[in-house]
């Protein structure tokens, strides 16, 4: 009997609706594997834990946290830790999911997790976020760990909430355990490359994505939603290889310039200003017009759910490089491949940030670190190498690259499954 999970009503455009049905369209080929499908519909192990901290006024604040463990069937668990105030126990399970299926996709030796709190950081002082985070990690504590489950950035966290959190589950364990985070500080035992890596991976299948396409990265006119940590990335690597970044947006306000938004001044603004809002070297847009940019490469590298069927229809890009989780609700999945637009999706395209990841866990164990030419080299070869796999695949079956590259993915995870076999 496979009965719906109780704790969840997905509607079709959430984040685990959208992961459903992501699955329910890779099951026929799956050969005699789809029998473990349901696997693939069912988190192995979800936490919810209060999260209460002191505030600098003394009032006492409550947060709700969460991590989930989709499936650990390849190996421990992979996936970072979003602070936003509209996180919840559905996002995170399906970006846990995600996880999964892009680990997989990579051939890397982990299952997919992840985690997050119902918070606006922005709104918390400096020594409430680190309260914040050694309370979280704490409580997650009892499931994460080097060999059970590896954090790592994501929206709104990065290099020092990793170190928070490498330093408390390091107390807690009497250990110097610096393989249980990645994305740290590098004298912490982070990895060169790591910063920038899911940027460097979105370029990397954008640039052989593009190839195939026949579409020249010199002179390329792009566009870019999310100007975090992913999408200022991998615009930068776009701008070196000639591109020209012509309109970025975040929460802050869309710019646009015709001509090329100057990609280092950019930097230096965001940097000041905590977004692309009031950049002088563009003109401010409407937020809504960002979708019918006339440009060559879009890159959502924001949040879930952006590419909505309606804003599908107006997408001018040839091709749409998913910096971000989730980006595409399944019906402008569709809209987008009938209009002949190329979308490299994210279970492909921003794993580079969990392939660096790896490089790092790795690095760590061996207390031996490599230099920043080698982990680009190997970043590049597994993005390639997995790329061309996914490719293959979808001419083979006439698919969607999505859907290709959840059938090379849960094609391993669900061999692992069958392998294992279920205990008892
Ligand atoms: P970040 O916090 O560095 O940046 C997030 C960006 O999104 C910011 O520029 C923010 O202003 C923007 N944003 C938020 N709400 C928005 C809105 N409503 N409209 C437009 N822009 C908005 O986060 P990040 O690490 O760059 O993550 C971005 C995406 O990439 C997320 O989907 C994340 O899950 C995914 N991702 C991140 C990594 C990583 O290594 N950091 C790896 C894989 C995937």
């Amino acid at each position: 009997m496979n009965e719906p999970l109780s704790f969840v009503h997905p509607h079709a455009n959430s984040p685990w609706g959208t992961y459903i049905s992501q699955v329910d369209r890779v099951v026929p080929y799956l050969g005699h594997l789809a029998r473990w499908s349901e696997t693939l519909k069912r988190p192995k192990r979800t936490l919810i834990v209060d999260v209460p901290i002191e505030m600098d006024n003394g009032d006492v604040a409550h947060f709700e946290g969460y991590r989930v463990q989709h499936n650990l069937s390849r190996g421990p668990g992979k996936g970072g830790v979003r602070y936003h105030p509209d996180v919840t126990l559905e996002e995170v399970m399906a970006l846990a999911a995600w996880m999964t299926v892009k680990c997989a996709a990579v051939n890397l030796p982990y299952g997919g997790a992840k985690g997050g709190i119902r918070v606006d950081p922005k709104r918390l002082s400096i020594k409430e976020l680190e309260r914040m985070t050694r309370r979280y990690t704490s409580e997650i504590g009892i499931i994460i760990g080097p060999q059970r489950d590896i954090p790592a950035p994501d929206v709104n966290t990065n290099g020092q909430i990793m170190a928070w959190m490498m330093d408390t589950y390091s107390m807690n364990t009497g250990t110097t355990a610096t393989g249980v985070v990645t994305g740290k500080p590098i004298h912490l035992g982070g990895s060169l490359g790591r910063v920038k890596a899911t940027g460097r991976g979105v370029f990397v299948t954008g640039r052989e994505a593009a190839r195939r396409l026949g579409l020249k990265l010199d002179g390329a006119r792009i566009a870019v939603q999310g100007y975090g940590n992913v999408g200022s990335s991998a615009a930068e690597l776009f701008a070196q290889a000639g591109g020209t970044v012509v309109a970025a947006q975040d929460h802050t306000g869309t710019i646009f310039n015709d001509k090329g938004l100057d990609i280092a001044d950019l930097a230096a603004h965001v940097k000041e200003h905590g977004g692309v809002g009031g950049f002088a070297g563009g003109e401010a847009m409407d937020g809504e017009a960002f979708w019918d940019t006339r440009c060559d490469i879009l890159i959502p590298a924001a949040l879930e759910g952006q590419i909505s069927a309606a804003r599908a229809h107006r997408i001018k890009a040839r091709l749409v490089l998913e910096g971000a989780n989730g980006p595409t609700v399944p019906e402008a999945d569709d809209i987008l491949a009938e209009r002949g637009v190329l979308v490299v999706p994210d279970v492909i395209c921003n794993a580079g940030g969990v392939t660096v990841s790896y490089f790092e866990w790795v690095q760590d164990f061996s207390s031996f670190f490599w230099s920043e030419d080698e982990i680009n080299v190997r970043l590049d070869k597994i993005m390639v190498d997995a790329l061309k796999k996914i490719w293959d695949t979808a001419d083979r079956h006439k698919i969607t690259l999505r859907t290709a590259t959840f059938a090379v993915a849960c094609e391993r995870i669900l061999t692992a499954r069958e392998e294992r076999g279920l205990y008892p």
